[in-house]
């Protein structure tokens, strides 16, 4: 039994694998069976809200009513200064195609406003991610991540996923797509975010 999550078993309310892939690498050391939204066939809520902890707390609240497990669920996605915080909350939607996600179409729409804008570099950023635990009783833990950086182009590398070819952390030469994997699991906003569940939770 996993002290603070009420069982051995986590719902990760995610569809996400690349997500998914990183939660379950940041959980690996504690012990806890952990299950994804799509290996119970859960239908992805609308994410109506207009802020990361109003939408990550809706995937949580529905998963863990129709699983009866705690679930951990987690909104996120970059925000750009020069863009007044814009994607943010509508990260994913800037990918939206209509039959899909193109996430090479979302980054050349970000430079494109970027430019169109005349925004001088630095161009300022942050990937945002917060993660909420919600028990099936309807209670719920909320735990806030962030890694400033900034967003370059070119795109650069081909690892990870989203938006991870043009933002590259501070402290750092390479963008989240070119670098390792463990190492952008160890400094992601997702890992900050993460960290602090795992030392309340797990601590
Ligand atoms: P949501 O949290 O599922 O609403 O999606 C947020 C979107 O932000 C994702 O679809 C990605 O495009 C982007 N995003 C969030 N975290 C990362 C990351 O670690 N790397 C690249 N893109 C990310």
């Amino acid at each position: 039994m996993s002290k603070g999550i009420g069982g051995d078993t986590l719902l990760i309310a995610t569809h996400n694998r690349g997500k998914l892939e990183e939660m379950e690498a940041l959980l690996a050391p504690h012990g806890v069976h952990v299950v994804g939204a799509a290996d119970r066939d859960l239908p992805e809520p609308e994410e109506t809200g207009t802020t990361f902890v109003e939408n990550a707390r809706i995937k949580a609240h529905a998963a863990a009513s129709a699983t009866g497990l705690p679930a951990l669920a987690d909104d996120s996605g970059i925000e750009i200064d020069a863009l007044d915080g814009a994607p943010g909350v509508y990260t994913a939607d800037w990918a939206e195609t209509g039959s899909g996600r193109d996430f090479v179409m979302a980054m050349k729409k970000t430079h494109a406003r970027l430019v169109e804008i005349g925004a001088t570099e630095p161009w300022s950023a942050r990937f945002c991610c917060t993660l909420v635990l919600a028990w099936p009783d309807g209670s719920d833990a909320v735990f806030p991540g962030v890694m400033e950086g900034r967003v370059v182009w070119p795109m650069r590398g081909d690892q990870g996923h989203g938006y991870d070819p043009i933002f590259q952390p501070e402290g750092y030469d390479l963008t989240f797509a070119e670098m390792d994997r463990w190492k952008k699991n160890e400094i992601s906003h997702r890992a900050d975010a993460m960290r602090k569940f795992v030392s309340a939770i797990f601590g």
